[in-house]
């Protein structure tokens, strides 16, 4: 089970993605999705910020339980 919550990365939001371990692209893609749609224009965020976002999902994503910091 992967778990990834919108707060983790930072925002102010209790959106979380969760997906089975094997499905960890479609985890990130919802992740990417919300943010995308929810978080891109509130925040001003550039490609950039986006992309930095995208690779700390990654980090999350691959780490043993993907539960963050319990
Ligand atoms: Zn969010």
């Amino acid at each position: 089970m992967k778990i990834i919550k919108c707060r983790d990365l930072g925002f102010n939001c209790n959106f979380m993605a969760t997906g089975k371990a094997s499905e960890i692209d479609d985890v990130k893609q919802k992740m990417l999705d919300h943010i995308t749609e929810k978080h891109l224009s509130e925040k001003n965020m550039s490609k950039e910020d986006l992309e930095e976002l995208t690779s700390r999902i990654d980090i999350m994503l691959s780490r043993g339980c993907g539960c963050g910091a319990l």
